[in-house]
């Protein structure tokens, strides 16, 4: 039986997102934007919540971990890089570590920008990877307080995942994301046509949120700043990728 997963919504925009092993009966759960609509969603499945994993610091990922922990008794695990500013973590882990959750190996790829001690966490068996606010649906988080060069080198550690992978990413933004990148990327077939069927997603309520990586790398703007296409679209032709990747977050941060 392949691991289950389930995204829930959570406060205005959020994304939560359970894992779920109907052999042993363990969950997990990535991110925690706040305690209620978590806990109902784990009642009405009746199961119980064996790890908390913590992609960043911000109190829009953080604010349930503390209750629902103390509901289950949930094992917390978090970047040891930001173990100062997280929830007190049971397990601290950095990139390139790996830990067993669900039964299932979890790889931990480190994805600062966003944050410094940003996390990303890879499940194969899930054929997952749960990227909070590094790489987004047509996205990438704002760079609060890492580099340009710190996210284009993350984002390029998340592209390499193979193409089927599905990017559980933090929040619903994407039909914003698509305004922007069709403003600077609208000779992309892939792009328009996945732009109209995020509209017609969110105009029935649906999330877009998984996504493919697959799919990002075709239509993501942050994802192909080594795009000669794209960056002659931009009129930066001739300039080092980690340049173009920097002038498209600025674009995306004035858009
Ligand atoms: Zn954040
Ligand atoms: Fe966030």
């Amino acid at each position: 039986m392949p691991l289950e997963l389930v995204t829930i919504p959570c406060r205005a925009d959020n994304y939560a997102f359970l894992l779920h092993d109907s052999e042993t009966g363990q969950t997990a759960l990535i991110d925690a934007p706040e305690t209620a609509p978590i806990a109902a969603e784990l009642a009405a499945r009746h199961w119980r919540l064996d790890d908390i994993l913590i992609t960043h610091h911000h109190a829009d990922h953080t604010t349930g971990v503390d209750d629902l922990r103390a509901a289950h008794g949930a094992r917390v695990i978090g970047a040891t890089a930001d173990s100062h500013r997280l929830p007190a973590l049971d397990l601290a882990v950095a990139g390139g570590e790996t830990f067993s959750s669900c039964g299932a190996e979890v790889r931990v790829i480190d994805v600062p920008g966003h944050t410094v001690g940003h996390i990303a966490f890879y499940v194969p068996a899930a054929a997952a990877v749960f990227t909070g606010d590094s790489l987004m649906a047509l996205g990438c988080g704002r760079l609060f307080e890492g580099t340009p060069a710190q996210m284009w080198d993350s984002l390029q550690r998340l592209r390499a995942l193979p193409p089927e992978t599905r990017v559980c990413s933090g929040h619903e933004y994407t039909a914003a994301n698509a305004r922007f990148a069709l403003s600077i990327d609208p000779g992309n077939a892939d792009l328009i046509s996945r732009a109209a069927e995020i509209d017609a997603a969110r105009a029935e309520g649906r999330p877009t949120v998984p996504s493919s990586l697959q799919t990002e790398c075709r239509t993501n703007p942050f994802l192909r700043a080594d795009d000669p296409g794209l960056k002659t679209a931009i009129g930066m032709g001739a300039a080092p990728d980690v340049e173009v990747f920097a002038e498209v977050r600025h674009r995306k941060d004035r858009f």
